[in-house]
């Protein structure tokens, strides 16, 4: 899969981003021993494991080319990002901060499927009571 967004890379500069524990294995995992969970991690005030910031970006993010080190491993929600869930209003929302939103999410339906598996992947990978 390639990263159909490469000129922008705002999703990817001071990211507040949650790791399932499946993440952090599939991350370390691919990285053969070379990385440690607390490289590119840490565990938020909430107690969510969440991807570390260097210099106001996120570790895996090549500030040069504006890409991600590990898009075809990414976090879970970096997938489903810009669809995100948004805990005050209860449902699934388009992040404002990304400019081309519908290039991932061209319809109604796009979003509702996926908005499905966010919930999902909320409830039963984080453990987070909606
Ligand atoms: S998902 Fe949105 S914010 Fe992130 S790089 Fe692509 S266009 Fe930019
Ligand atoms: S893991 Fe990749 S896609 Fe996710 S925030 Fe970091 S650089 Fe961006």
């Amino acid at each position: 899969m390639t990263n159909v967004c490469l000129d922008c890379g705002k999703c990817c500069l001071e990211t507040e981003m949650i790791l399932s524990q499946e993440d952090v294995k599939r991350i370390i995992n691919n990285f053969k021993g070379d990385i440690e969970q607390e490289d590119f991690c840490y565990i938020s005030r909430d107690g969510y494991l969440q991807l570390r910031n260097n210099e106001h970006h996120c570790y895996f993010f090549e500030l040069s080319t504006k890409n991600c080190k590990i898009y075809d491993i990414r976090p879970q929600g970096c997938k489903f990002y810009p669809l995100i869930y948004d805990m005050k209003k209860n449902k699934c929302t388009l992040d404002e901060d990304c400019p081309k939103p519908y290039l991932f999410y061209p319809n109604k339906s796009e979003m509702e499927k996926t908005c499905s598996e966010i919930i999902h992947y909320l409830k039963n990978h984080l453990k987070i009571e909606l």
